[in-house]
């Protein structure tokens, strides 16, 4: 799911600690260093200069 950065969103996500990182999701496998879903994951993804972020709608919380 694509959505827009914006000032609020960055903003929020310092304030909360947001997490959306494969290497904070339940289902990445260090060992691997990948999904173990088998989805073309990108293990880091940053808000800090990009306009808009993919988030992945499996993402579950360690
Ligand atoms: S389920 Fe999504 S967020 Fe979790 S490791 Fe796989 S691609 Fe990354």
């Amino acid at each position: 799911m694509k959505t827009l950065v914006d000032a609020r969103l960055r903003d929020e996500a310092r304030r909360f600690e947001l997490r959306l990182a494969c290497e904070d999701c339940a289902h990445f496998c260090p060992e691997q260093r990948g999904c173990a879903h088998g989805y073309p994951n990108r293990v880091e993804r940053r808000l800090d200069g990009a306009e808009e972020l993919e988030f992945c709608k499996e993402f579950e919380l360690v």
